[in-house]
């Protein structure tokens, strides 16, 4: 006896003599009380766990990771919220997720004391957090107002909450930009202690990650200022039939040497040209700078008067020299910004 079928008459009834073998009569009859389906329905596969019945695979998932469910989407919306850039977001996903590649988590590393202190184990939340050159960069950060309270978190996502729940709304953002940027500038020190044998230098160390996290503060200023304000110079937000030109320009930066790239297509003749060189700057977004300005020039030279500037950089506080760029040889400049991309 395996399924309710083998309970059954042919007709879909309950074969109530059967039942009542089987259970007896005072639980049989309670059994034989229960409402058949008709014969013809056909079976259906539900979830369970979901109201409309319906699977998916993002259903599956979290019903075999309860902690990534629906209550933490606040959290998560946080972490990949357009304020924080791209690679932070990655990065502190990869942290508190467990998958960054600390030496507790090496399996194969014999050896899991922390390379920067050698005191103890080397864990995401001792590096990034509790170690002699994280506290010392968290103390002299803007962010030096936490105080020993959240040092006894036991896992990264408390801690990272604990501080959160402490700042304003609209500090958060510009948080885990310094976040993201401390991780970055602490794994990169703790690597080349490891493969270089470059001794630690924390002030060394702080420089590069508020450098960094500068370029995120200016970045972000301008997805608000510029943005808005470039809108009255571009005909509803479109490339418009007087464009003849549509040019696409980034920049890599490095340690002060900048790489510009620049494409320019024509929107009628369809030619197509490309541009790189390299050149100094001082910061990511200064580099970002030069390419647009870059680009502008050789579109002024190849003899365009009306260009689409298509840029990832979120170009900032220096709103001054963009509306003076306006005055460039261009008559008319577009600014379109495509999605996101981890470019500094
Ligand atoms: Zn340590």
């Amino acid at each position: 006896m395996k399924s309710i079928a083998d309970l059954s008459n042919d007709d879909g009834s309950w074969n109530t003599d059967l039942v009542h073998d089987v259970f007896g009569v005072p639980l049989g009859d309670k059994i034989c009380k229960i409402d058949r389906l008709p014969v013809d329905h056909n079976d259906i596969l539900v979830w369970k766990e979901a109201g409309d019945g319906i699977f998916t695979v993002k259903r599956g998932f979290q019903s075999i990771h309860p902690t990534q469910d629906n209550s933490d989407s606040s959290f998560w919306k946080l972490i990949w919220n357009q304020s924080t850039h791209f690679r932070h977001s990655t990065n502190i996903w990869r942290l508190v997720s467990g998958c960054f590649p600390t030496r507790d988590r090496m399996v194969f590393v014999a050896d899991k004391a922390c390379p920067m202190c050698d005191v103890e184990n080397e864990t995401a939340l001792h590096i990034f957090w509790e170690c002699h050159c994280a506290r010392a960069i968290w103390f002299s950060s803007p962010f030096a107002c936490f105080g020993r309270n959240t040092m006894t978190m036991t896992t990264v996502k408390d801690m990272l909450q604990g501080m959160l729940t402490c700042l304003p709304n609209d500090l958060k953002g510009n948080f885990l930009n310094f976040l993201g940027s401390l991780i970055e500038g602490v794994w990169r020190a703790r690597n080349e202690l490891i493969f270089k044998g470059k001794r630690i230098n924390i002030e060394a160390v702080r420089c590069a990650i508020l450098r960094k996290y500068n370029d995120c503060l200016l970045a972000g200023e301008a997805d608000s200022t510029i943005g808005m304000s470039i809108k009255q110079a571009r005909a509803g937000g479109k490339i418009t039939s007087a464009t003849e030109v549509v040019v696409v320009c980034d920049a890599s930066w490095k340690e002060g040497e900048a790489g510009l790239a620049v494409g320019m297509m024509e929107t009628r003749g369809k030619k197509i040209c490309w541009f790189a060189k390299k050149t100094k700057a001082e910061s990511a977004a200064e580099a970002e700078i030069k390419a647009i300005r870059w680009a502008m020039d050789i579109a002024a030279k190849e003899g365009y008067a009306a260009v689409a500037i298509a840029s990832d950089a979120m170009i900032h506080y220096e709103l001054y020299h963009i509306l003076s760029w306006l005055d460039h040889p261009l008559r008319v400049l577009i600014f379109v910004r495509p999605p996101r991309q981890n470019n500094f």
